[in-house]
């Protein structure tokens, strides 16, 4: 994972609230990390969009920890574009079920011909694997080999025969499955190393002629940039119902998995990780997110590093206590930590076992923490330092300042005092007795 990345959740652990300036910057590096994993332009562009409207949004704002939340949107979206949930291979209700491939030439199409037939032998399916690229000299016997390897049967026009017709082959090796009692038919077809409308017709007559169940566009993950504009030539040209992604074993970071199911919003179903027959996994979203931002070691580090501020956060104040330092101004702090984190009456009352403690936080009324707020807001920095020096005028203004009566501001200076005693007795090491609750 980007460092910079890392380095920019790491600075916002401690923000209270995200400014636009600090959204800014870590979509800024969302943007790089993406860019860097090889997803394409167009799609980061779109992506950072969306990441950056939802990170300014409500949810971040009231979030407990904003940038803990702005981390799992991303993932969010990384995992929601991908597909969300895995999606397997439908068979049709009336068998053979026709799964046609298609994709550039040295995409995978012929491998992963042979890794599906493999799987599928596997699982008690009876697979016929149908040559239908008559393209290249070698394409029927690379493909018989698979077969073989495979345990799996094959159709493949008579060598020797010059030219045949994809499309004929394709339209035969159906008829031939349903004859032969086969229940899936894969049909391989042939590849350009660059989009062709010759090749795109083709695979799109193929797919006319023999009616498949799905098309799987099958493309190189190492595709980088290029992957957006592949995946629409397809999509226009012949269309598919699912996507598999080879070639993952290498050093892709996978970031064409998000530009083709950004650009086509055709699910990934399939992984193809290797040369070898047994090199297939099902896709999985959840996965290739974190191989395109490995956000879960950077939700980890921001929690370890929220858990050390907040350590550090409480030192402070018990320095502070200890040294019979705490004030209105500290009071004011701890109160804007707790408002922090929302709904206290909410949290605690999710946890199991609170009893007693639950029929406190009944009584514990929130807007008493705005009216204590207000209060301290209106005093001087002076005042807020030390509340001795508040006399019966200051206590009028204060009111006044605050929409409060100095019945209010009285029973605010009684509590702080009250609160500052009880804390010098805990960080003194002895036990608080508060006022109406009772020894904790
Ligand atoms: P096709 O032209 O689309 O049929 O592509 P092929 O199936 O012939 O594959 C082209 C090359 O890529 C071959 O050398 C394969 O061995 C290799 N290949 C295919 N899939 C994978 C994969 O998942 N991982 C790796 N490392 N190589 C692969
Ligand atoms: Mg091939």
């Amino acid at each position: 994972l980007s460092d910079r990345l890392t380095e920019t959740f790491r600075n916002l652990r401690t923000k209270g609230k995200l400014t636009a300036a600090d959204v800014d910057g870590t979509v800024r590096e969302i943007r790089r990390a993406l860019l860097d994993a090889d997803v394409a332009l167009v799609v980061v562009k779109d992506f950072t969009a969306k990441v950056r409207e939802r990170a300014l949004g409500d949810e971040v704002n009231k979030a407990l920890n904003p940038a803990q939340q702005v981390v799992q949107i991303v993932n969010e979206e990384l995992v929601g574009i991908l597909g969300g949930e895995q999606r397997r291979l439908e068979f049709a209700k009336n068998p053979p079920t026709v799964i046609m491939l298609a994709g550039l030439q040295g995409s995978g199409k012929t491998t992963f011909a042979g890794k599906l037939a493999k799987q599928l032998e596997g699982e008690g399916h009876t697979p016929l694997l149908v040559a239908a690229d008559l393209q290249r000299p070698n394409a029927v016997t690379q493909l018989q080999v698979m077969a073989e390897r495979a345990g799996a049967a094959i159709y493949a026009p008579e060598p020797g025969n010059g030219v045949g017709d994809p499309v004929k082959v394709s339209k035969d090796g159906v008829e031939y499955a349903r004859r032969q009692q086969h229940d899936v038919v894969i049909i391989d077809t042939a590849g350009r190393l660059g989009v062709d409308a010759e090749l795109m017709k083709q695979a799109s007559d193929i797919r006319k002629a023999t009616s498949p169940d799905e098309v799987l566009f099958v493309i190189d993950a190492m595709i980088g940039q290029d992957a957006v504009n592949t995946a629409k030539a397809f999509q226009d040209g012949v269309d598919f119902t699912g996507v598999v992604l080879s070639k993952l074993d290498g050093d892709a970071r996978g970031g064409a998995a998000l530009s083709v199911a950004s650009v086509t919003g055709r699910p990934i179903i399939f992984a193809s990780t290797g040369e070898g027959l047994d090199d297939l996994e099902p896709f999985h979203p959840d996965r290739m997110a974190s191989r395109i931002l490995d956000l879960g070691d950077i939700l980890t580090l921001i929690e370890q590093a929220q858990q050390a501020f907040d350590e550090e956060e409480a030192m402070k104040v018990a320095e502070k206590l200890a040294n019979e330092a705490f004030t209105l101004e500290d009071f004011l702090d701890q109160l804007q930590q707790m408002k922090k984190m929302g709904s206290m009456k909410k949290m605690l009352g999710m946890l199991p076992g609170m009893g007693q403690m639950k029929q406190q936080l009944e009584d514990f009324d929130e807007r008493e923490i705005d009216r204590t707020e207000a209060i301290i807001r209106s005093m001087t920095p002076g005042e807020r330092r030390n509340p001795k020096v508040l006399n019966g005028s200051r206590r009028l203004r204060i009111a006044r300042g605050s929409g409060m009566t100095v019945t209010d501001v009285n029973q605010l200076v009684q509590r702080f005092e009250q609160a500052a005693k009880m804390m010098k007795t805990v960080a003194r090491g002895g036990t608080p007795n508060i006022p109406g609750m009772g020894p904790m």
